[in-house]
């Protein structure tokens, strides 16, 4: 075997380096260069031959090539490091004038000692800037050069991790509001000058260190890494939704686009929940459920909310695939003190629930799921068909009953609407249309008006009466009653509450009832839980009156057994057909003119006739209620809840008359507190009376 020889090797090994496409550099045990290849002169630009740098230790080689770096002291941070360390590593390292090396570090470990270093170091310019421009293609939205979903996904992702975001950061998502429309009828080039529009005035308002993104059609993101706090989140919101609220002009036309924004603010890296993209897009679920034009911020509130009504919708989807559905059934009163007589004709059905663990469910439990779009039409079927049925039944039994039941907003103003209650009532010719009452909520916005008013008609015509449930809660109570033509309207059970606590709720409810009978409408009064509240009602004039106080809502097997008994159960309902102590009605007016009287005195808004009028000297006399108190004076005088009555008034009176001369604090805290005495002892007065009067039965 011939031995091989070290001189023809090591001349081998020159060979291998000088051409070697990538620059090397081999180190010694003592960190002294052992070898250089020309490659890596080039790289660094040092015009010496390679024999001149060996013997040389590291950090003298390192001043060679110092100048070419583009961050000397970062790369002198790092050879530090490396030239003692016993594996390999790889990195890039950047040069002045946009070079990138690759650099590969190979220690030679023998007996776990370092023997030696091998560097490599390989051009990759070229190869970097192709990807760049790749990445910039498949980053970016090509009509607004913003980046899209996967350039935005992986910003969210690196910030999670990035020093930038460990102090925490916001993301805002936003939808533009009815875009489709634009589209729709201007044409998709008038929408493509809408949405560049959006983001030139999205780029213009953010910061150099946020990332506006577009991430679908009409939705837009950006991730502002310096905005850390709720404040700072607010302030930015309001400025996107006021620049995006200026018109454009695009295509001939002046748009005006608005938004709505979500909004997302992570205090800390890694405080809780990562998943700062569902969370801003809860928000802006929220945003725009409540009307558009908005920003919400996330909140563990929203996040609760929005899990309730999910649990409610799987609560009701699984009720109905099961056929766990059950109607209830909740008496209407009517009162009518002129005939001396009270009954009932109608009921209202309730959807009531069976889950799955056996337990019966009240509607309020699954309302929110009620009213989306797609359930709420489920239930609305499954209720008119059980509904029929059971008038069709009592009927056949010989009780002459009305139903009335709920639809869900949405299905009411669907187009189809009026087509399955007409087939729904062929499929029953035993029930008269008339039969049939359908209660419309109306505390939910954006009842598209026209649709709700042709449907409500052609419901009319076909029969059918329609009442506005809730009312007095929603945003346009008095405009819905005047633009429908309704039969009904169900006085919200808030303002029953409150009657007897509440100046307010007392005028309120005298209110609506008065322009529901103007306009020819009848009035219910729902949620009646005490007779107390239940003669108010009737001393206010309301005929038709639904509760607790009457009945719960009851299943329809045993609706006949409490028809056959309730005159008996509710006899005390005898002393309210009594027409005389209606005469009470005239000082429930009195009551309230006298409550807005104080309002009026406190909040400074009465004019000079009026305070002439209080200062009178038998101003206690002329006022509605002396008038009315002297008419009953005759029959009354000896009772001492009247008496009572009598004093708080006079009170009052003396205490209008101070606070109108002091003007101070203290004399207005005196008036408002005679005024709710006056409030309470009308109340105690009225209700004793009717208590006592001995029903009329001649
Ligand atoms: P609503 O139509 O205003 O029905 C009255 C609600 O008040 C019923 O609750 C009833 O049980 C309750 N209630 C009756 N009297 C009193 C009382 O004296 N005090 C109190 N505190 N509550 C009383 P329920 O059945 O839980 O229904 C809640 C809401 O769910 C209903 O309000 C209605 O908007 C909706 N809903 C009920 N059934 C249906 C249905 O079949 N279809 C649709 N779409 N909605 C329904
Ligand atoms: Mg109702
Ligand atoms: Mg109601």
């Amino acid at each position: 075997m011939i031995a091989p020889n070290p001189h023809s090797i090591a001349t081998q090994m020159e060979d291998v380096l000088r051409n070697l496409p990538s620059g090397v550099v081999v180190f010694d045990a003592a960190c002294q260069v052992a070898q250089i290849n020309p490659v890596c002169l080039e790289l660094f630009k040092l015009r010496l031959h390679p024999a001149e740098l060996i013997g040389l230790g590291w950090r003298a080689l390192f001043d060679h090539m110092a100048p070419a770096f583009d961050d000397p002291e970062l790369e002198l941070d790092r050879i530090k490091t490396l030239i003692r360390q016993d594996c390999p590593d790889q990195g890039e390292i950047h040069l002045r004038g946009g070079q990138t090396l690759l650099r590969h570090y190979v220690p030679f470990v023998r007996n776990g000692e370092i023997q030696g270093a091998l560097w490599q170091l390989q051009d990759v310019t070229a190869i970097r800037k192709q990807q760049g421009q790749l990445e910039f293609l498949t980053d970016r939205d090509p009509l607004t050069g913003l980046l899209n979903r996967r350039g935005f996904d992986r910003r969210l992702k690196m910030l999670e991790h990035h020093p930038l975001g460990q102090h925490g950061f916001t993301l805002a998502l936003f939808d533009l509001d009815d875009f489709k429309r634009v589209n729709d009828t201007l044409g998709h080039p008038a929408g493509d000058a809408v949405l560049t529009e959006v983001s030139n005035r999205l780029k213009a308002l953010v910061r150099l260190t946020d990332m506006p993104a577009r991430i679908g059609g009409d939705e837009f993101a950006v991730l502002m890494p310096e905005c850390r706090t709720e404040e700072q989140a607010v302030q930015i919101a309001e400025r996107l939704i006021s620049a995006m609220a200026v018109p454009m002009q695009v295509a001939g036309s002046i748009i005006q686009q608005g938004c709505s924004i979500g909004l997302a603010v992570q205090r800390r890296a890694g405080d809780g929940n990562p998943a700062m993209f569902q969370r801003a897009d809860l928000a802006l679920y929220d945003a725009k459920n409540s009307g558009r034009g908005r920003f919400k911020l996330f909140s563990q509130r929203l996040k609760h909310q929005h899990d309730t009504i999910h649990q409610q919708r799987d609560m009701l989807c699984d009720g109905l695939r099961q056929g766990q559905l059950q109607l209830y059934f909740q008496p209407v009163l009517t009162i009518e003190p002129e005939a001396s007589r009270f009954y009932v004709r109608k009921l209202e059905a309730l959807v009531r629930l069976r889950d799955a663990q056996g337990q019966l469910r009240r509607a309020e439990e699954f309302e929110t799921a009620l009213a989306d779009a797609q359930l709420g039409v489920k239930v609305d079927r499954y209720v008119l068909d059980a509904a029929l049925r059971q008038l069709s039944t009592w009927q056949r039994q010989g009780l002459q009953l009305r139903l009335a039941i709920n639809i869900s907003p949405h299905h009411f103003a669907h187009p189809d609407f009026v087509g399955t209650v007409r087939e729904r009532l062929a499929a029953h010719p035993d029930v008269r249309p008339q039969d049939l009452s359908l209660e419309i909520t109306e505390h939910r916005p954006s009842l598209n008006l026209r649709v709700v008013n042709s449907t409500i008609l052609e419901l009319r015509r076909l029969g059918l009466s329609i009442s506005l449930d809730d009312f007095g809660t929603g945003n346009a109570s008095l405009a819905h009653l005047q633009q429908f033509d309704v039969s009904v309207v169900k006085i919200d059970r808030s303002f029953v509450r409150d009657l007897l606590q509440d100046g307010i709720d007392l005028s309120l409810s005298y209110g609506m009832l008065r322009l529901a009978q103007m306009l020819g409408i009848s009035a219910i009064a729902e949620g009646v839980e005490t007779r107390a509240q239940c003669r108010a009602l009737c001393l206010l004039g309301f005929r038709h009156l639904q509760g607790y106080v009457f009945a719960q809502p009851m299943p329809a097997e045993q609706v006949p057994v409490w028809l056959g008994r309730y005159e008996s159960d509710l006899s005390w309902l005898a002393a309210l057909s009594k027409p005389q102590i209606l005469d009470a009605e005239r000082a429930v007016q009195a009551l309230v003119s006298h409550r807005m009287r104080a309002r009026k005195l406190l909040a400074h808004t009465m004019d000079a006739t009026e305070v002439q009028e209080l200062l009178h000297p038998q101003a206690t006399q002329r006022c509605d209620l002396g008038l009315w108190l002297a008419q009953q004076a005759e029959q009354c005088d000896h009772e001492p809840q009247y008496q009572q009555l009598v004093q708080a008034h006079t009170r009052f009176h003396q205490c209008l008359m101070a606070a109108v001369n002091k003007n101070d604090a203290d004399a207005d805290l005196q008036l408002s507190d005679s005024s709710t005495a006056v409030h309470a002892a009308f109340w105690d007065w009225i209700l004793h009376t009717v208590e006592n009067k001995k029903p009329d039965r001649g």
